[in-house]
């Protein structure tokens, strides 16, 4: 009696060791692919900031060339 419940108990802890340790590689692997996703949206955020990011000639801040508008100034080559 005590052998047969003794190895129901061993069994019950080995089923809810072995969810525990699916359940943490799950997450684990959900982790990873989350993490892989964001640095690859920030490169890519980061590349397209690099190329569409010009710098106005004459007052020296950066602009997106589709929204680029001028300073003000009177030599600034983007339109106001
Ligand atoms: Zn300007």
């Amino acid at each position: 009696m005590f052998g047969f419940s003794f190895a129901k108990l061993l069994l019950v802890a080995a089923v809810i060791a072995a969810v525990w340790y699916g359940y943490r590689w799950w997450q684990r692997v959900q982790k990873v692919t989350r993490d892989e996703a964001e640095a690859l949206s920030r490169q890519r955020a980061r590349a397209a900031d690099g190329e569409e990011m010009v710098k106005c000639a004459s007052c020296d801040t950066y602009l997106s060339p589709r929204a680029a508008r001028s300073c003000g100034r009177t030599d600034c080559p983007y339109p106001g």
